[in-house]
């Protein structure tokens, strides 16, 4: 049987898994940070006419700088962000990983490297590879807050190309505090300068405010922001970025040519026009996310304070803890993830009632484990 290393493939992939959450049949679906309210009616609608009419041009190709969605991402940036940007600002992709590997293909490649504070959002790391970018793996606090000493340390010493900051961060739910960022950026302009991208996945569902006021002045500042997550949209496929047009510029020397489907465009204008509605599930998650806070600590959990619509939790003792408590939690039909932090694992705020299941799940398992 022909394998992956039985083909001429590249050294640096070579006995490397691809990324992988498992898309398991469960009554409960809790892994994979998504919004678990599906698009309203009139929304659907809306697509659908929207689709309609983009599918009688499909014999062109779309509009390749998809100037109607980038200027509609760039009013709800402005309304919701406390900074004002443009069309010039704001570029789009296929999801923020889309985003974030066209930054990685600008300003990172052979030869160059990026860093991120892990544990992290392990895409960064897999999109760097994938880039032929080095991958620095750097520190973080034994609380999961960024060891703000150690990271400016590391960065002096490595002198980074491109150096990811997640905020809130992914898989532990807590958010960066924007000192923290401002001096990580410092510390890269004075080693590099290199560019800074704070992934901002997860802001709509921050007690805090986007770090969008930061790009005044600081051109090689990136946000990454998704409609996956608050837009409930993670079949869409759509992600953007926020920052100094010469940004925007630059990452189209190495987009595809007509990268975003005319079928994009229509479906991400649609859920636009209706982001008040989709916001208001938002403000039900966050009051979801916390009441999960409170009761898992009740339970006896230790609890990662959470800015995302997620929750880290543990601690699960022994090399195998964390994943033998994953197990059982989907033995009880509820699949929650385990994203290979030592003691710990992270659950997605879903409705009241799959959240109702998880909790059920996690104090049987409490009460086998005690
Ligand atoms: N950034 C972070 C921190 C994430 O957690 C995710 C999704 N899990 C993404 C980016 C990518 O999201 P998408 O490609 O769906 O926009």
């Amino acid at each position: 049987m022909t394998g992956i290393d039985d083909l001429p493939v590249r050294d640096e992939l070579r006995g490397k898994s691809p990324y992988g959450a498992p898309q398991l049949d469960v009554p409960v679906r809790l892994n994979t940070n998504e919004n678990p309210y599906p698009l309203p009616e009139p929304l659907v609608e809306r697509i659908a006419e929207r689709v309609r009419e983009a599918a009688r041009n499909l014999n062109r190709y779309p509009d390749r700088d998809a100037v109607e969605l980038r200027t509609e991402l760039a009013k709800y940036l402005t309304k919701t962000g406390k900074h004002a940007v443009g069309l010039q600002n704001v570029w789009a992709a296929n999801g923020s990983n889309e985003v974030i590997q066209q930054l990685l293909q600008t300003f990172g490649g052979p030869g160059r490297t990026a860093i991120g504070f892990e544990p992290s959002y392990s895409m960064h790391g897999l999109i760097a590879r994938g880039t032929g970018t080095g991958w620095i793996s750097g520190p973080r606090n034994e609380d999961f807050t960024i060891d703000l000493a150690a990271a400016e340390q590391a960065i002096a010493e490595n002198k980074p190309d491109v150096v990811f900051i997640t905020t809130p961060n992914n898989p532990t739910g807590n958010a960066v505090p924007p000192e923290t960022v401002l001096a990580l950026y410092e510390a890269a302009q004075a080693a590099k300068p290199s560019m800074v991208v704070v992934d901002e996945a997860y802001i709509e569902f921050s007690h805090g405010d986007s770090l969008l006021p930061l790009l005044e002045d600081r051109p090689n500042l990136v946000v990454s922001r998704t409609m996956s997550k608050a837009f409930g949209a993670a079949g869409l496929r759509l992600g953007y970025l926020a920052a100094h047009p010469a940004v925007v510029d630059a990452v189209q020397l190495v987009r595809l040519p007509y990268h975003l489907s005319a079928v994009t465009q229509a479906t991400a204008l649609a859920a636009l026009e209706h982001t008040d509605t989709l916001l208001g599930y938002v403000e039900q998650l966050k009051t979801e996310r916390d009441r999960l806070v409170l009761e898992l600590r009740a339970i006896g959990f230790e609890v990662t304070e959470s800015d995302a619509n997620f929750v880290q939790f543990g601690r699960f003792d022994g090399e195998n803890g964390s994943h033998e408590a994953w197990q059982r939690i989907l033995d009880r039909g509820v699949l929650v993830r385990d994203n290979g932090v030592p003691g710990w694992l992270r659950v997605s705020a879903g409705t009241p009632a799959e959240n109702d299941a998880f909790l059920d799940a996690v104090r049987e398992l409490k009460k086998e484990q005690s």
